[in-house]
């Protein structure tokens, strides 16, 4: 595999401009952050958080489509024409059970509340900032060309790129862009884990526990059977292989044999194929497990996810933005606040990461997590971005992550990431020949692969209290 590697690049007149644009909108950009921090909705029930960034864009001048892809909170803010389409991605969905005030201990902000413990509020609205300050570059008439915020839904669960993947929705963007927080700065050149997450039933006949167990063919049994027959699995896959589930419902009460049972599954390794042909396996252990108890049993597909297809061409362009701006820096408050959640989550007392990290190798496997940037990265080469905006080692998708969120070492991270957005995305709409070849390293690893969104026939399964929100 090669990429192209093009010379360094230099503050120049449009990305100054670009940074200083963001800085303008700096306390704007934070004021929604923050409004969508406290508003922590998960995923397809994201109304609110969709609204403050759909509206903020409609009044900086962008045309927005609202209720894409068949998602209430789904939005595509546009500006400018013709080509070349340069997308950004911005998601927006929280986490249930995680709510956090801004504090270096656990307190919650409402007990049980969701909670943005992946820092999506920062990752929509730093991803606006960056559209902002490209879209006055067009206006001003520096960069020709198209520039969008895709407002995607539901990353943490089920999954909304699929249905915009599947709808066709970036089929004449040329690149896409995004970036994530995290607990250090870096041009993300690896991939992510493929999955596919599907539920198992198993319907039996229920019966007397102690009366008359003999007339009872229990559901429980079967799926039990199952999670059996799926552990003994583990050692005949590889390492890259990951497998957890959660059982859903193992009968009512104690005295009756169960009739019903529902386990779900989620099963990830490096690629996409390898999964499906995993997945084959496990439906024959299910099989096997209702024959054993007797049971009847069916198998249903929620939804998966593809691996990132990793883009180093568009990474050390992005990566040459990243030396530009350098490292963040803290105040002392910062890093005390940092010490203290390293201190409340057992991590050495080490503060944050400001300092930008050269581009890494891309490894083979990739480490642990999944997202549905990646199937996005099937359709349209992706840049992706990560930074600080947390403590180092922040544990993920915990109330710790919620707490720097909601205050100044997240907002710093989310105005970098605006910049070093918008800086790449004025190369990409400025350097053709930076186009081509990030256009080239994708088609060659794509390969004869033919992308299809793992994703059941029919509508994605908005809330009924959420349907017809959001729509033009
Ligand atoms: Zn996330």
């Amino acid at each position: 595999m090669h990429f192209f590697k093009h010379p360094a690049q230099k503050w120049t007149a449009n990305k100054k401009a670009a940074a200083a644009s963001v800085d303008a909108h700096s306390q704007q950009l934070i004021f929604i952050s923050d409004k969508i921090w406290v508003l922590a909705e998960t995923a397809l029930e994201e109304v609110e958080s969709a609204k403050v960034l759909a509206n903020f864009a409609e009044e900086q001048g962008f045309t927005v489509e609202r209720g894409v892809a068949e998602m209430p909170t789904a939005f595509i803010a546009s500006y400018g024409s013709g080509k070349p389409v340069i997308a950004i991605l911005g998601e927006f969905d929280a986490l249930p059970g995680l709510s956090q005030k801004a504090e270096p201990s656990k307190v919650p902000l409402n007990a049980g509340a969701p909670g943005h413990g992946c820092g999506h509020n920062m990752f929509g609205t730093g991803s606006l900032g960056a559209a902002i300050a490209v879209k006055e570059l067009i206006e001003a008439g520096k960069i020709q060309g198209t520039v969008r915020l895709y407002g995607t839904p539901a990353e943490e669960t089920l999954f909304g790129k699929l249905y915009f993947t599947r709808g066709g929705y970036f089929d004449d963007v040329d690149i896409c862009i995004d970036w994530h927080p995290a607990d250090e700065i870096k041009s993300n050149v690896q991939s992510s884990k493929a999955l596919v997450d599907f539920t198992v039933e198993f319907y039996g006949q229920a019966a007397h526990a102690s009366s008359d167990p003999w007339n009872g063919r229990s559901a429980l049994d079967a799926l039990e059977f199952f999670t059996n027959g799926l552990n003994y699995q583990r050692e005949h896959m590889k390492p890259t292989v990951r497998i957890h589930y959660q059982i859903m419902n193992g009968g009512a009460v104690v005295n009756v044999v169960p009739d019903y049972a529902r386990i779900w599954t989620r099963l990830r390794d490096s690629k996409a194929g390898d999964v499906m042909k995993h997945w084959e396996r496990l439906k024959q252990i299910a099989a096997g497990a209702a024959m054993m108890a007797n049971v009847d049993y069916e198998v249903k597909l929620i939804s998966g996810l593809h691996e990132v297809v990793p883009n180093r061409t568009g990474g050390a362009a992005l990566q040459a933005n990243l030396e530009l701006l350098g490292a963040l820096e803290y105040s002392k408050e910062e890093i005390a606040f940092a010490h203290d959640i390293q201190e409340a989550t057992d991590k050495p007392l080490t503060g944050i990461r400001g300092e930008v990290n050269p581009l890494k190798e891309t490894a083979e496997h990739p480490s642990g997590g999944s997202t549905d940037v990646g199937d996005v990265s099937w359709v349209v080469p992706e840049i992706r971005l990560r930074v600080t905006t947390a403590a180092e080692d922040t544990p993920g998708h915990s109330w710790a992550v919620v707490a720097c969120g909601g205050m100044s070492i997240g907002h710093k991270g989310m105005i970098y990431a605006a910049k070093a957005l918008a800086m790449t995305i004025v190369d990409l709409f400025e350097d053709e020949k930076l186009r081509k070849d990030i256009h080239e390293e994708w088609v060659e690893r794509v390969g004869d692969y033919e992308y299809v969104p793992i994703v059941p026939e029919g509508p994605p399964p908005v809330p009924d209290h959420v349907m017809g929100i959001g729509e033009n």
